[in-house]
């Protein structure tokens, strides 16, 4: 559980750039030390826009105080998250959700689908702590912007990815990836793959 209370920022925009096809990490900086654990996420409202709804964006990596978010082009928000240059200034709400459980030694898998990336990327950095753990990624995804994401793990992390269009690694959906499940699993992204992910673990 976070023990944080969130907190109400105006966070500067450090950079914004294009990862591939609509694809985009934002980084945002933080005045003060803010511990921010993975599975958190924050809440996001652009400055000078009419947006009424702010929107959730998880926490891809925290260090030095640099808040960064991946994110992929849906509609209005993101459209605009996408113009955003250096020295911009959003408003965000953070840490908010809880922290992920761990265990002490052993087999995990992770499966992301999509940009369920992002929690599962800072996830690895924290797991990576602990050398009784093997890790091992699956990233599923329409089309290449999977393999900017492989990109930004660690060579400790084996790494297989599966695509909707067979652009890269295997062609299709990432569950038919998941082989052995022993050891513990963390999942992230649209709902039917969850769905899917259970379907295939439960005993
Ligand atoms: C806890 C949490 C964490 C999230 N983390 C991330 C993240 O790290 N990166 C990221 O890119 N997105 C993330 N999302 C989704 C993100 O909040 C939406 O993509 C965003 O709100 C879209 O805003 P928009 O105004 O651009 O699109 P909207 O105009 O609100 O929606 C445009 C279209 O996108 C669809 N859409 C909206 N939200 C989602 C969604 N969650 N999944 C699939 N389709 C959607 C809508 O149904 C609609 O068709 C997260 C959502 C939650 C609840």
């Amino acid at each position: 559980m976070s023990t944080v209370k969130p907190v109400h920022r105006k966070l500067r925009v450090v950079s914004n750039k294009r990862l591939a096809s609509d694809h985009y990490l934002l980084e945002l900086e933080v005045d003060e030390n803010i511990s921010l654990l993975p599975g958190q996420f924050l809440q996001l409202r652009l400055e000078d826009s009419i947006q009424f709804l702010r929107r959730p964006f998880s926490i891809f990596d925290c260090e030095n105080k640099i808040i960064k978010i991946l994110y992929k082009l849906r509609g209005n928000v993101t459209s605009l998250m996408s113009k955003l240059k250096k020295s911009d200034l959003v408003d965000v709400i953070f840490p908010l959700g809880n922290h992920f459980p761990q265990p002490e030694k052993g087999k995990v898998v992770l499966v992301s689908g999509g940009t369920g990336f992002a929690p599962l990327h800072f996830l690895v950095k924290e797991l990576l702590n602990n050398k009784n753990l093997t890790l091992e990624f699956l990233i599923g995804g329409k089309g290449r912007e999977v393999e900017a994401f492989k990109n930004f793990l660690p060579s400790a992390v084996s790494v297989k990815i599966a695509t909707e269009n067979g652009s890269a690694g295997e062609k299709g959906l990432v569950t038919n990836l998941i082989a052995d499940i022993e050891g513990w699993i963390y999942s992230a992204g649209p709902i039917a793959m969850l769905k899917a992910v259970y379907e295939k673990i439960k005993v």
